[in-house]
């Protein structure tokens, strides 16, 4: 097994990539001056951080007036969305957004402003189906939000085509690609009027990411305190981190994520246990990820005995604290509870091999043996110390 092996959490986080380490600690070293200050050294700060703008703008062909330097996509999407609810009306959000967008939004509008998009059976919201929405809607959104793919299952949104929706009826589009940047091809997402990304789910440093805001904005004030990223978002800018989400993103530019690994662990899967459910294997899908219903025992029994095995795996739903909570994405696909309960999410990174897929996949039947066994021979569990 190489170090990232047994490590199947990738969507979660990823451990930070050497370019980017190598890029924090010159910035860290060379460019720690703060940027606002007025003499040559902050100056050269300046430049270098309008440097990884139009670095990043071009990436993401805009222009460098619309990238905003955040400190992740949770604290993004909490102020765009207050931003946005200040302006009134209500917020259209898709059926299967993660918290960091679902609670935000509520937060900010209040429950009784946010309308919840219909999503098809494996929570994509259909193009069409909001064209008819929006055609119909006199009481139009103030915007409308949906993810670029699952942070659970994977699954992709048609993002492209929600944006082209958006466009011609003149709604603004959010669009949460946390799970996308990194992963996938970013061209095109600029169509989105507004997008999040977050550097720590593509070998990034944590607490760093960008937002995509629309063209030609005023000042924002999406946050008040200083004059910093042209008025949208005050506070000092972390230079370090920043270019170390830009030296991890140039990084994933050249690797290309093949499903090869994944498809063939998810066949072999269902040949050892017939039973396993895998969702949203008929669509399309992250390379990386695969979410599956076991078909006994539950989810927190698996992820405990797997790691006794050196396997970092996920039950998928939003855990806080520990606390498995249940999955609303899950629930939204129409699962029911008690199978919610087997959900078990394996998620790779750009290190991980078919040869350890393989080894995930014995891991999973000696484990599957094991709690078979101990059921049999009556051994009582006792939750997740056990
Ligand atoms: N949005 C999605 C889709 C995510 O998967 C995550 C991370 O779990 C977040 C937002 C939150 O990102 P951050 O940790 O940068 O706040």
């Amino acid at each position: 097994m190489t170090d990232s092996a047994g490590y199947f959490d990738y969507n979660a986080t990823t451990p930070l990539c050497d370019p980017a380490r190598e890029a924090w600690l010159a910035a860290q070293n060379g460019a720690w001056q703060n940027p606002s200050s007025l003499y040559p050294a902050a100056a050269g700060v300046r430049r270098e951080l309008e440097a990884v703008r139009e670095q990043f703008a071009d990436w993401f062909d805009c222009d460098p007036t619309r990238i905003v330097f955040t400190g992740g996509a949770t604290g993004a999407n909490n102020v765009l969305f207050h931003h946005l609810a200040r302006a009134g009306g209500v917020a259209w959000i898709g059926p299967v957004e993660h918290p960091a967008v679902r609670d935000a939004a509520r937060a900010a509008f209040g429950s009784h402003r946010i309308v919840l998009l219909p999503g098809d059976r494996d929570g994509r919201v259909e193009p069409s189906q909001l064209e008819r929405l929006l055609g119909k809607s006199s009481d139009r959104p103030t915007l409308v939000s949906v993810m670029a793919a699952n942070n659970e299952t994977g699954i992709i949104q048609p993002w492209a085509e929600l944006a082209v929706v958006c466009a011609r009826h003149g709604v603004a589009m959010h669009c949460d690609a946390s799970q996308w940047v990194g992963k996938e091809p970013v061209k095109g997402l600029s169509a989105c009027g507004w997008v999040t990304v977050s550097a720590h789910k593509f070998g990034g440093p944590k607490g760093v990411g960008l937002l995509l805001i629309p063209e030609q904005s005023p000042p924002l004030r999406l946050q008040v305190g200083g004059p910093q990223e042209g008025g949208h978002l005050a506070g000092t800018e972390n230079y370090p981190s920043i270019a170390a989400m830009a030296a991890a993103f140039e990084a994933r530019l050249e690797i290309v994520g093949s499903a090869a690994g994944r498809d063939a662990f998810e066949a072999a899967l269902a040949e050892q246990l017939p039973d396993v459910r895998v969702i949203g294997r008929e669509v399309l899908r992250l390379a990386n990820t695969s979410m599956v219903l076991m078909p006994r025992h539950l989810n927190l029994k698996w992820l405990t005995r797997l790691a006794r095995r050196g396997f970092a795996v996920s039950t998928g739903s939003a855990c806080s604290a520990g606390q498995a909570a249940p999955s609303a994405t899950l629930a939204a696909l129409g699962v029911d509870p008690e199978a919610m309960g087997r959900a078990l999410r394996f998620s790779a990174g750009p290190a991980t091999s078919s040869a350890d897929w393989e080894e995930l996949l014995e891991a999973l039947c000696a484990v599957g043996t094991d709690l078979d066994k101990d059921r049999h021979s009556g051994i009582l569990w006792r939750g997740i110390s056990d």
